[in-house]
């Protein structure tokens, strides 16, 4: 310990990393605590990002550089750790990491979030032998195999398209008789052939010695259980908030860290940036608008005090 930041920054995904940049122009006292030894947070496992204005179909993981460049070409400060936890006595914030303590006047929370898991048998066991949540990171390992997708939404409908590319045959197990993504996906999906819809069907577990062999479904409908050969299993059925440091600190909402755009939460001086917090669409611009939002509610709850 010693100096006392403006700001301290925790993550430096999209919005960690506009926040990084908003501050060193604004030319306030900030560092960023990133836990990973990269930054860009999940743009690093996106294949190719085409929504983000002015760069059309970069890959994700040259997104996530090009931000943390432009961070660094302006001076921000970086250091490698996990925050566990802050405390909030006094007037001044500790930030505690596991490897060193930080002091600051405010904090950014732009821990974003991660994959969640099926919590079916196997899952854990063969994670990394042929349970993925990144088909984009894992895929090419499959090239030529049998895989299975799992989930019904926008990850899943371009996991299973992306693999359909690299593998003889991909299912596509969900829950529902209908999917969730976008339209324009589901039309591209289902003019692939060697795409398998698995409707109405939820995974009950993965078998395997030491690798995927055998993903087993159930139908939620008649009951009968369906067992698929296969050597690669992609979970895509969401992600959770990276808020578990934070509980008791700042009022949540189902693990979102409750804020407007403002970024302000229940706690004052500690701001809340990215998929974090509670909003309606978790996407790098929206990401990366509140850093920049954060940044400007840091100014002013400085100013103020
Ligand atoms: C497969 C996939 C594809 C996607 N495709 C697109 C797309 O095409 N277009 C689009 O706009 N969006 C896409 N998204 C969503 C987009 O990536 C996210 O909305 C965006 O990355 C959120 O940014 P963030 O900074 O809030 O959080 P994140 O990107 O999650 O970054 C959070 C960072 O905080 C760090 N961190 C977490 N906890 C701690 C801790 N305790 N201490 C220190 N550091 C910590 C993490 O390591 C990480 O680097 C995709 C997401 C995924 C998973």
């Amino acid at each position: 310990m010693g100096e006392i930041y403006d700001v301290v920054i925790i993550g430096s995904g999209p919005a960690g990393l506009a926040a990084a940049i908003y501050a060193e122009r604004a030319e306030l006292n900030a560092i960023v605590i990133e836990k990973n030894v990269v930054s860009g947070g999940q743009v690093l496992t996106t294949y190719e990002v085409d929504n983000y204005p002015g760069v059309r179909g970069i890959g994700g993981y040259d997104l996530g550089m090009k931000f943390r460049e432009h961070a660094d070409s302006l001076g921000a400060d970086f250091v490698e750790d996990e925050v566990l936890c802050i405390e909030t006595e006094g007037k001044v914030k500790k930030v505690v990491c596991a490897g060193q303590t930080y002091e600051t006047k405010t904090v950014i929370i732009a821990t974003g979030a991660g994959h969640r898991k099926l919590g079916i048998p196997g899952e854990e066991e063969l994670s990394g032998m042929g349970v993925s949540y990144c088909a984009t990171c894992d895929g090419a390992f499959f090239r030529g195999k049998t895989t299975a997708v799992i989930g019904g939404g926008d990850v899943a409908i371009e996991d299973a398209i992306f693999l359909a590319r690299l593998c003889k045959k991909v299912y596509l197990v969900h829950r529902r008789d209908e999917l969730r993504g976008a339209k324009s996906l589901q039309k591209k999906l289902f003019s692939l052939e060697n795409v398998e819809l698995v409707w109405d069907s939820v995974p009950e577990r993965i078998e395997g010695e030491n690798k995927v062999e055998k993903l087993v479904v159930s139908n939620v409908k008649t009951k009968e259980t369906k067992e698929l050969e296969l050597q690669g299993v992609f979970v895509a059925v969401g992600i959770n908030p990276n808020s578990a440091p934070f509980e008791g600190l700042v009022e949540m909402e189902n693990g979102y860290i409750k804020a407007g755009e403002d970024c302000a939460t229940s706690c004052p001086g500690i701001f809340a940036a990215g998929d974090v917090r509670t909003k309606g669409l978790r996407q790098i611009v929206t990401a990366v608008s509140d850093g920049a939002n954060a940044i400007t509610s840091v100014e002013r709850y400085l100013t103020e005090e």
